[in-house]
């Protein structure tokens, strides 16, 4: 910058004879508001003079001293008696070194001030047409600075795009017109572990499985929307042994080389993929658990209005009791579903009383041990007391067991253990029934997870246990389980006493 400026200061001051000319800028700061000396020409006699020392380290905001003036006022100045400047900071040294007149232009377009060029030397008069001469090196020096403004904030920005590419958590590709990609940016390593340097220059299908490459290729073809936008899902290679699904949105643009560049994302989006269809699945599920017994009730309601008074008591109590059960069954599962409201909303609330897990841990075996047959063992410690809320445990209670028995043989074993600790309260369910694979152990917490049944009955609807860490973690507590398949499980909850 300083070269281009230098020759047009240089020109106009040889040319007329000046001393030295300056020129100051906020260009080469971080702030618009400061400015400082940019470079200079002088003639021989101030060479190494303290006047350009000075002038090398000086700096003014708007305002602040001649050049300030001048800045501010957008209006030039000129000052044949330099003894007479008021507000002329280096006004001493100058004329130590010869200098007594001074002239100051801005550089300046409509109300944009991007800086000011000063010329000293020592004249007895204004040159006549210096003024509207040297207009033109200031349109030149205007352009010039404008210019670089844009190529500093292209810098920046570049370098802002740059961060945000290396940041981001989905691949960015650019490929040219042929479709070949000519970057890639880290996240392509961290998804699909595959090396970037070993994709550049090859097409950008081949980040896609090949099964589905011609679906991608006509997407990539016939789905550019008005705003040239390409958005589908796909899946994409890894070099995992499971491929993931991707969302992908692609945008041309045009450079300044006349040459079109492909830009876009592909983001990972195989869990959401997933879970909707789970969702899906289980929202069919979910219907049909509450609509067979709503179908069974309306049944027995309708035999029980059909046949009125012929009816005997003891088939009327029949029925009214299989009514009532799949009633039951109902509120449960509509209890769960707002559970998981609460969950999900986090406004699940807890409160606390002092209760005896021994007590209730009884209670529900109790309720529960008429409907199974089960062999049901309790292995209790003393004084399992704890702070909790006793409604919310019993259903973590109920649930391991209701699992326990769901999935272990009938009249197979079930230990249910108490321990006390020092600050926490421990208990497990153990059965010995089927297991849960290692591989799904981490999943079985999770909303909707049921695991596959080989006879394929639904046993339940993947609510439960998911319920159950919800209200145990809201207890400070942790629940967890061990297992192994065909040996059996053992669920463990612990939670602090306070
Ligand atoms: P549900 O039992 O209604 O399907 P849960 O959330 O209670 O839902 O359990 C989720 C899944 O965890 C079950 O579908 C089952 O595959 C597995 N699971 C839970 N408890 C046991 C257990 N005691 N033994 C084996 N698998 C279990």
């Amino acid at each position: 910058m300083e070269d281009t400026i230098y020759r047009i200061i240089k020109l106009y001051g040889e040319e007329y004879k000046w001393k030295c000319a300056i020129f100051w800028s906020y260009i080469t700061g971080e702030e618009k508001s400061i400015f400082s000396y940019v470079t200079s020409w002088y003639d021989k006699g101030l060479k190494g003079s303290k006047f350009i020392r000075l002038s090398k380290q000086a700096s003014f905001g708007i305002g602040e001293g001649l050049i300030g003036d001048v800045i501010k006022s957008r209006k030039y100045r000129w000052i044949q008696n330099i003894s007479k400047a008021e507000k002329y900071r280096r006004k001493d040294v100058a004329m130590r070194t010869g200098i007594n007149s001074i002239y100051v232009a801005p550089i300046v377009s409509g109300k944009e001030v991007l800086g000011a060029i000063e010329f000293l030397g020592n004249k007895k008069h204004f040159p006549v047409d210096f003024a509207s001469t040297l207009q033109t090196g200031i349109n030149q020096i205007y352009l010039y600075l404008k210019r670089k403004e844009s190529e500093i904030q292209l810098a920046k920005s570049e370098e802002k795009s740059q961060t945000i590419s290396e940041l981001a958590p989905a691949i960015i590709y650019t490929a040219n017109e042929k479709g070949l990609i000519t970057s890639l940016n880290p996240a392509v390593e961290s998804i699909t572990g595959l090396k970037s340097n070993d994709l550049i220059g090859k097409p950008v299908l081949e980040l896609f499985c090949p099964d589905n490459r011609d679906e991608v290729a006509t997407a990539y073809k016939t789905q550019r929307d008005n705003n040239n936008l390409v958005s589908f899902e796909a899946s994409i290679v890894t070099n995992k042994n499971e491929d993931l699904i991707a969302e992908v949105k692609e945008k041309t643009r045009y450079l300044s080389t006349g040459e079109i560049e492909r830009i876009g994302i592909i983001r990972d989006v195989t869990e959401r993929y997933f879970l909707e269809k789970q969702k899906d699945l289980w929202m069919g599920i979910a219907t049909h658990e509450l609509k067979t017994p709503l179908s069974s009730i309306k049944a027995f309601s309708q035999i029980l209005t059909k046949k009125g008074k012929n009816i005997k008591p003891k088939e009327r109590q029949n029925y009214l009791l299989r009514i009532n059960k799949l009633a039951d069954e109902m509120t449960g599962l509509i209890q769960d579903l707002l559970d998981i409201t609460k969950i999900r909303t986090g406004s699940l609330e807890i409160s606390s009383e002092k209760c005896n897990i021994n007590e209730l841990i009884n209670e529900v075996v109790e309720e529960m041990l008429p409907v199974t047959n089960h062999k049901v063992i309790f292995k209790k410690d003393e004084k399992v007391y704890i702070n909790c809320d006793r409604r919310r445990i019993e259903q973590v209670i109920i649930n391991l067991l209701s699992n326990a028995i769901k999935y272990s043989p009938a009249g197979s074993k079930i230990i249910i253990k108490t321990e006390n600790k020092k600050d926490t309260v421990a208990l497990s369910v153990q059965d010995f029934g089927k297991g849960i694979e290692d591989k799904n152990k981490k999943h079985v917490f999770e909303l909707f997870y049921r695991g596959e049944s080989k006879n394929n009955s639904s046993f339940g609807l993947g609510l439960g246990l998911y319920i159950s860490r919800a209200i145990v973690n809201a207890h400070n507590g942790n629940i967890w389980v061990e297992s192994k398949v065909d040996e059996g499980s053992t669920f463990f909850v612990e939670l602090p006493k306070k």
